[in-house]
């Protein structure tokens, strides 16, 4: 099946209130664009070279959709990141957080709309917040997110996490739901500058699970473009 096909298939079995972020890591400009014409709102990049590239190409079109930065955000590419992303969804530290506002500031920016980004699973490989290294991870979290808060060009506007891939995505469920959970913890807080609107879990293999637990965005590349090649990256 093509892929505005596949776009709309899946738009159409989800709720509406659910966000669709297109995953477009490694894909062609052709693809993103068609997917862009299927309606898609929200594209996601791993990669900012790429995602400067792809916009460029674009043109217009690229200001049509919000773009979201979800791959791992090195400090000496946020003032580029900057350029391109409405929304970044991978902040795993105050330091970062920090990072990000000060560039923000020097850019003239007024506000960026940020996620902290969990590592629910607390795994080895991958980047975010383990709540492994910082029990109770509810209090840590709470902490965080108030640090962050102080900092006036950014709002925390929600979670992301990944969650462990399993065989069965049924085995991610327990991640899903402690995420849901700590999300609306902080949520409660009603912290200033905070306004959690948004939980950003579930990929191709997950997000029929990740929406029964709560989330209303999910990150999908698999299930629209069909598989990647091995080996991606900047
Ligand atoms: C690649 C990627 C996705 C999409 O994964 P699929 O399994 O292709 O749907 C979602 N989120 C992040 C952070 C990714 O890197």
């Amino acid at each position: 099946m093509g892929i505005s096909t596949n776009y709309a298939k899946i738009r159409q079995e989800i709720p509406k209130d659910v966000t669709i972020v297109l995953s477009v890591k490694t894909r062609t400009v052709e693809q993103v664009e068609e997917v862009i014409d299927a309606g898609a709102t929200d594209i996601g990049q791993n990669y900012v070279q790429e995602a400067g590239r792809m916009y460029s190409a674009l043109q217009k079109k690229a200001a049509k959709v919000r773009w979201h930065m979800i791959g791992h955000l090195q400090k000496n590419k946020i003032n580029k990141a900057l350029q391109i992303f409405d929304v970044i969804q991978t902040v795993d530290s105050l330091g970062k957080a920090a990072a990000i506002d000060k560039r923000a500031e020097r850019a003239g920016k007024k506000i960026i709309p940020v996620y902290i980004e969990l590592n629910i699973g607390s795994e080895f490989s991958k980047a975010g917040i383990k709540p492994a290294e910082h029990e109770p991870f509810e209090k840590y979290m709470e902490n965080l997110v108030r640090d962050i808060s102080v900092l006036s060009h950014l709002r925390v506007n929600g979670l992301m996490t990944m969650g462990p891939r399993f065989g069965n995505p049924e085995d991610v469920r327990p991640y899903f739901k402690r995420t849901k959970r700590i999300f609306e913890s902080i949520k409660a807080l009603d912290l200033p500058n905070v306004d959690m609107k948004e939980l950003s879990m579930g990929m191709t293999n997950s997000y029929r699970i990740a929406i029964e637990e709560g989330s209303n965005m999910v990150r999908i590349g698999t299930a629209i473009f069909g598989k990647r090649k091995e080996n991606c990256g900047e």
